[in-house]
């Protein structure tokens, strides 16, 4: 349905006919930049796009008239845009390591800036990832024991049709109990199955000196908050909703020497940033927040400059011509 959708906007031309759906901005969000891996089980290959796809989104956004700009800088340009004037910001969340290795020279080569958001606990390795854990925990085995709640039941994944089961059994478990005692349960199963989910995040994020790396070598990179450990923040209680936007920035501060003004909500969804959460953030200093709804960036239709849509580069749909179709903004008028 998406695919249709998108095809027949790129194919009927109707960017041109409405020019007026494209708003004043877009934010696109990404998570991992790396070659294609191709393999037949990939529950999170949303999360997933090629240097080449990104390469063809900046030429394609640009061809459009966006102009690229970091994202702290929308909210300014956005409501100072005179007629036909549009820019578009490149996010990328969770700190991956191949964000440096393969999306900065993309970035670099086009001098387009590009915001990272940092997720504290996974920078100092005190926590971890669960949907990359459960894809982990689901690829390697055929069968695990896991108590979803109703006592300790044996989960078959033998199939590819099975995997992907049992991957979304372990989402929904994620959110439906406590999301700290939920990833603690499933990095158990994890590791008593041979699954190491800090090994994980060693290889897949970027340590402190990584960052600072990063930092020094490259002025395009912005860095933004994306809480301590990852979690929904609608679901926790005051205090630690506070230590979840201010610890990282101190932290973002102490290994870039830029005091982070942006946050992204992990999930992003409706339930997962609320005026409340945006009021926190606008508490800490921040001056911009993005979400998942997405959504073009438009003063007339924008209220909150920190609960910002955000369009997904996703990694199901890498083709140039649905990068043209997102960026009419047409398929947000539709929903
Ligand atoms: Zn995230």
């Amino acid at each position: 349905m998406i695919t249709a959708g998108l095809e027949a906007i790129a194919l009927t031309g109707a960017d041109r006919l409405l020019p007026g759906a494209a708003g004043r901005g877009m934010v696109f969000t990404l998570h991992h930049v790396r070659p294609a891996t191709n393999r037949p089980y990939e529950p999170n290959a949303l999360l997933s796009i090629t240097p080449e796809f990104l390469d063809a989104a900046i030429r394609e956004a640009r061809e459009r008239g966006y102009v690229p700009l970091a994202l702290d800088e929308l909210p300014d340009a956005v409501a100072a845009a005179k007629n036909g004037e549009r820019y578009v910001a490149f996010t990328l969340d969770d700190g991956c390591r191949d964000n440096a290795e393969h999306a900065a020279p993309v970035f670099r080569r086009h001098g387009v800036p590009y915001t990272l958001f940092i997720t504290k606990g996974l920078v100092e390795r005190t926590h971890t990832m669960w949907w990359e854990t459960a894809e982990e925990l689901t690829r390697t085995c055929d069968r695990f024991a896991f108590d979803f709640g109703a006592g300790i039941e044996t989960v078959v994944c033998a199939t590819t049709a099975q995997k992907h089961a049992a991957f979304l059994r372990l989402a929904d478990f994620i959110e439906a109990i406590d999301e700290d005692a939920a990833v603690a349960r499933l990095n158990d199963v994890a590791a008593a199955q041979g699954v190491d989910p800090a090994a994980i995040v060693e290889e897949q994020v970027m340590d402190a000196d990584a960052l600072r790396r990063l930092a020094k070598t490259d002025p395009l990179a912005r860095f933004g908050v994306h809480t301590v450990s990852h979690c929904n923040l609608a679901r926790v209680d005051a205090d630690r909703l506070e230590r979840e936007i201010v610890e990282p920035i101190e932290a973002i501060t102490n290994w870039t020497g830029v005091q982070p003004r942006t946050i992204a909500y992990p999930y992003g969804w409706k339930r997962a940033c609320t005026a409340r959460e945006a009021a926190a953030a606008r508490r800490a200093g921040l001056t911009v927040g993005v979400t998942t709804q997405p959504g073009v960036v438009d003063p007339a239709e924008t209220q909150d400059w920190m609960l910002l849509p955000r369009v997904s580069l996703n990694g199901l749909y890498q083709k140039r011509r649905y990068v043209r179709a997102l960026l009419s903004g047409i398929p947000f008028r539709l929903m």
